[in-house]
């Protein structure tokens, strides 16, 4: 099976972690915080927090914000269940919007003014351009999901400067844009935001020396949401690779683009002037989905589905939506189709799916 996504590790990458298995820390230790200035480095924001996972900083990024019951967070309803969860663990109350049909992208023109916070989320790596005159009513909270982009670009400088934004939320799961196995980092320039992230990830937990060195006060319900430093070390060295990693997945999806021209499918939006896209996921649309999934599969291309919607899952299905309603979700989540590309995917897989993207849709018509 081709993947639709999947690591890119290395030799070094592997050394890196064997080094650390040498070493005496395993735990949350110095090559976190190294792994932490790399990323904040590389984004260009003044503090970056190392979690265990996407989601467990999306949840740290939520209640460092103060959000809480009473509090209306609004998002994307095309996206992966853990953006809506990050609203429903701090008790605020998740609403949806529909996507603009040009980005795939939440449409900020829609936010209703009783809105607390959004979770823009940066859709296959096209980021969500955050800036002032986009919204119908900015809240006092903006929280990015960015799992897709890590490496993107907006005419404000790369994701996660947070530019427009209080927190940006990445995730090094393996089909991500670089991984630490499972991990999670939040961003921001806000350093009373970047306390209450740190404080959040250890159980609560202030240490108070002047008490003694040994003495620390839990001052809040926090958890134990920490990265090691077995994944930091992998996180560091991947981290070096990425540029490289986003230039490959942008060839690639030129290379998609040409492959698929006079075929009956729609491509991804692509990225506007002073954007660089991610290139998360290069996802098309297609009509009778369906079966055009079930042949792909059946000829070991491993294409898959971004994403049920929010509103469609037993769990979140009573989720309100701000008018006019989630016709443009509902559409592309209809037709859509993520194809495989990864940076390792050669031009020969690409052609194996074009050839059976092909045949798919001849049977079709
Ligand atoms: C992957 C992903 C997450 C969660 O990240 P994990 O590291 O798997 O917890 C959150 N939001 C989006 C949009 C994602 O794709």
């Amino acid at each position: 099976m081709i993947p639709y996504g999947r690591q890119s590790l290395d030799d070094d990458d592997i050394a890196a972690v064997v080094d650390v298995l040498k070493g005496d820390w395993l735990t949350q230790g110095p090559t976190v915080g190294r792994f932490e200035r790399a990323v904040a480095e590389y984004v260009g924001a003044e503090h970056a927090i190392a979690f265990s996972s996407g989601t467990a900083a999306l949840h740290g990024a939520a209640w460092a914000a103060g959000l809480g019951p009473g509090d209306v967070v609004h998002t994307t309803p095309l996206t992966f269940i853990a953006t809506v969860n990050a609203a429903r663990y701090v008790g605020a109350t998740p609403e949806i919007v529909d996507i603009d049909r040009n980005t795939w992208n939440i449409d900020l023109s829609l936010i209703p003014d009783h809105s607390d916070a959004v979770i823009p989320v940066h859709y296959a790596g096209l980021p969500v351009h955050l800036s002032p005159e986009k919204w119908s009513h900015k809240p006092k909270i903006v929280i990015e999901d960015a799992a897709h982009a890590l490496g993107a670009h907006t005419p404000d400088g790369p994701v996660g400067n947070c530019a427009h934004s209080d927190m940006a939320c990445f995730s090094f799961h393996p089909v991500k844009p670089i991984t630490t196995g499972e991990g999670g980092m939040v961003t921001t320039n806000n350093s009373e935001l970047a306390e209450r992230l740190r404080r959040f990830r250890s159980h609560g937990i202030v240490r108070k020396p002047e008490h003694g060195e040994w003495y620390y006060e839990v001052e809040d319900l926090g958890y134990h949401y920490r990265m090691t430093d077995i994944q930091a070390a992998l996180g560091l060295s991947q981290i070096k690779k990425l540029d490289k990693f986003i230039a490959r997945r942008n060839e690639l999806a030129d290379q998609y683009r040409k492959l698929l021209e006079n075929l009956p499918v729609e491509m991804p939006p692509s990225a506007p002037d002073g954007f660089l896209h991610g290139y998360h996921l290069f996802a098309v649309l297609v009509s009778d989905r369906e079966r055009v999934f079930s042949e792909l599969r059946a000829r070991e291309i491993g294409v898959q589905v971004h994403y049920v919607p929010v509103h469609h899952h037993p769990s979140t299905k009573s989720i309100k939506h701000t008018p006019p309603g989630l016709g443009n979700a509902e559409t592309v989540y209809g037709q859509v189709l993520s194809l495989p590309l990864h940076p390792r995917l050669t031009e020969s897989e690409q052609e194996q799916v074009a050839v059976a993207l092909e045949t798919a849709s001849d049977v079709g018509t």
